[in-house]
């Protein structure tokens, strides 16, 4: 337990178990460590090992609330939308016993900050009388377009429409999306199933949350904060990213995942090769490509002759041979099998250019590194992030779309080519302005980092009056 001073500043933080969710949500709670609050967050067996670096760097101001949870496989990739519906509804039994704890606990927390796919943490927090904060690890556009999708429940088109357009015409810029580009989650949703009905009441517990933290910034998505301010009330949403860790970017290839490669043998390789002649690869923690579209895009990177690194997840099939393709590309292409030091890549200057699946975390990742994108959504969010950084902030072309989509590999190599070491592509003289934006922003005197006291100040005030 925390020393009794220390009542007051103490906050809960309940994250979910995915890479994409648990990596921001643990920068924030550093952040959070840094202005002087204690933390207890909640984690499983799975997920301590991700928080230990923190508890070592700060023993006497981050606790962990390991709860007994037995989680079915979450990185399932194929069947995500099924894999997360069972961690969501698994996770929710954590309720009870997390009552319980604040209860039994002398110094109780004054806020509970939990991630979006904790939603029944704001029904915990209003039981025991204390404030919550939903954590957005999406953008608030997206985030604006999550919690319409849930408040209004537009009904399904018939099975043969996916097709069918759905429009959001209360969000700027009315953005409209085909039935199939809708969040899986909801998509899921079906009409007295209890997980569905558990996730749908969840949803609707974060729009009436105290206040929500978005990862995002005013001067990238300025117009969709506002918007978010209108749902929940002026003064309860708070934009404090682009969220990074706090400690130097090239020491940290261990954030959210151990490194398959040294870092300082991945910066040599980089080293070696010219400054902006290098694509990065990856998507993220969660798509797995299927074989066809693994082959599209390897023959796609071998014909486009640039030099490139390439994230293949480990359990990612691959009849291709991936061996005598490495043969054919060697000395200009890096194949990383397994769990890549993202954040020393982007910020390595011979990489030039990111191919994409428009995951929040790796868009915010790109623009802190002012690195222009190839965007390839695939599902989640993915597909509002993309109309934000590739038709509103133009920041990114697109090349392909849709988790199963097999690209054609001629257009694919033809597209990276010119992308890649073009002086005067448009894309990275954006790229470069969002990178400054986002360094201003967390900056002294910056829209973030005040942000982040502002509710560092509503966190810390037991009080509900703003
Ligand atoms: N990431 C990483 N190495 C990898 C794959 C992913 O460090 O090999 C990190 C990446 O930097 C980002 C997060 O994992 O912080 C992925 O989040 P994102 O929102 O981009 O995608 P998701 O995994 O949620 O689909």
């Amino acid at each position: 337990s925390f020393p009794a001073g220390m009542r007051g500043d103490h906050a809960l933080i309940i994250p979910f178990t995915t890479s994409g969710h648990f990596i921001p949500l643990l920068d924030l709670t550093r952040h959070l460590v840094l202005r002087g609050l204690t933390v207890t967050v909640v984690a499983t067996s799975d997920t301590l090992p991700l928080l230990s670096p923190l508890i070592s760097d700060h023993p006497s101001s981050v606790k962990a609330l390991v709860l007994p949870l037995c989680l079915e496989a979450t990185s399932g990739w194929n069947d995500l939308t099924s894999c997360t519906r069972t961690a969501i509804r698994d996770l929710g039994t954590l309720h009870g016993p997390i009552r319980d704890w604040i209860a039994g606990h002398h110094s109780p927390p004054s806020v509970i900050i939990s991630d979006m796919f904790s939603g029944w943490a704001h029904r915990l927090a209003q039981e025991v009388g204390i404030k919550s904060i939903l954590f957005s690890p999406s953008g608030a556009m997206a985030l604006s377009v999550i919690f319409s999708l849930w408040r209004d429940m537009p009904r399904p088109p018939p099975a043969d429409m996916e097709d069918t357009a759905f429009a959001f015409p209360e969000i700027p810029n009315q953005p409209e999306y085909p039935w199939w580009q809708l969040s899986g989650l909801f998509r899921a949703h079906r009409e007295g199933d209890p997980v569905s009905e558990f996730i749908k009441e969840a949803f609707l517990a974060n729009i009436q949350s105290w206040g929500v933290v978005v990862n995002s910034f005013s001067e990238l998505e300025g117009a969709y904060i506002d918007h978010l301010m209108k749902m929940v009330g002026h003064g309860r949403v708070w934009a404090v990213g682009p969220l990074l860790p706090v400690e130097p970017i090239v020491s940290s290839g261990q954030r959210g995942g151990i490194s398959s490669i040294l870092v300082e043998d991945l910066v040599s390789w980089l080293d070696s090769c010219g400054d902006r002649t290098v694509l990065y690869v990856c998507f993220g923690s969660q798509a797995r490509l299927a074989e066809e579209q693994t082959a599209a895009l390897a023959s796609a990177l071998e014909k486009s002759g640039v030099n490139f690194v390439w994230v293949v997840r480990e359990d990612q099939p691959t009849k291709v041979a991936l061996e005598s393709f490495k043969d054919r590309v060697a000395g200009r292409g890096l194949v990383i099998r397994g769990w890549a030091p993202q954040l020393p890549i982007l910020n390595h200057p011979a990489v030039d250019a990111f191919l994409t699946h428009c995951g929040w975390n790796s868009i915010m990742e790109a623009l802190v590194a002012g690195v222009p994108m190839l965007a390839w959504p695939m599902g989640a969010d993915q597909f509002v992030n993309a109309t934000l950084i590739a038709d509103q902030l133009k920041v990114a072309r697109r090349v392909s779309e849709g988790a199963s989509a097999i690209p054609d590999s001629d257009k694919l190599a033809r597209a990276i080519r010119e992308f890649i070491n073009w002086e005067d592509c448009p894309e990275r003289v954006r790229a470069d302005v969002m990178r400054r934006a986002a360094a201003d922003t967390m900056g002294h005197g910056g829209s973030s980092s005040e942000n982040f006291d502002k509710m560092v100040k509503h966190a810390r005030n037991k009080s509900y009056i703003l």
